[in-house]
């Protein structure tokens, strides 16, 4: 039995395998307990380097999708927004939209807190507008996803990817989900 680390009770282990044509064979693992403890990963199975896959979303592609482990960090630049990894970092498995849902979550609560800064909700408004142009408009946006352990995806073969360098693997962050906003300080959005 493994104990949870919260309570000690027996944790519940689920493993899946997830196959995508064209790529490795992917493991979810999920552990969670009664008391309400849960910790999700994937693991790429095979060989695996650092990477960064990088995507131009748009209408017709909003389907792709999209495996963040607990060491991916998702940019998407032209907004100025980076999903970093934290300390109740969770795998996730969603698609291109559901990036750009989680995203506009945060800004609207962004925009909530700093409602008396008329800069930042005009900046919030802003990239809000940019979202909804790719889910509802014709517009697109860039969505890079960086795993120094190479253990997210995205699953399209529109998407580019390479091998991250020695340094820019040294530079991502690991083992935490932090979500950064360009524009606003670390306690403007720390409890988001
Ligand atoms: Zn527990």
């Amino acid at each position: 039995m493994i104990p949870c680390p919260i309570c000690g009770r027996e944790l519940r282990l689920i493993v899946d395998t997830y196959e995508a044509p064209f790529f490795d064979k992917i493991l979810l693992t999920s552990i969670s307990c009664e008391c309400g403890f849960k910790h999700a990963d994937s693991i790429v199975l095979g060989e695996k380097e650092p990477s960064r896959y990088r995507i131009k979303a748009n209408r017709r592609n909003l389907f792709t999708k999209v495996i963040r482990s607990t060491s991916g960090t998702i940019r998407i630049p032209e907004i100025g927004v980076s999903i970093e990894p934290g300390p109740a970092s969770q795998a996730f498995i969603t698609n291109l939209e559901g990036v750009l849902w989680r995203v506009a979550e945060v800004v609207k609560t962004a925009m909530k807190w700093n409602e008396s800064d008329e800069e930042k909700v005009r900046r919030c408004e802003w990239i809000l507008e940019r979202i909804n142009g790719v889910i509802e408009g014709d517009e697109e946006l860039t969505i890079i996803l960086e795993d120094p352990f190479g253990n997210s995806l995205i699953l399209s073969e529109e998407s580019f990817r390479e091998r991250l360098s020695e340094m820019e693997t040294k530079e991502l962050k690991s083992g935490l989900t932090v979500i950064e906003l360009t524009g606003f300080s670390e306690e403007e959005i720390s409890r988001l």
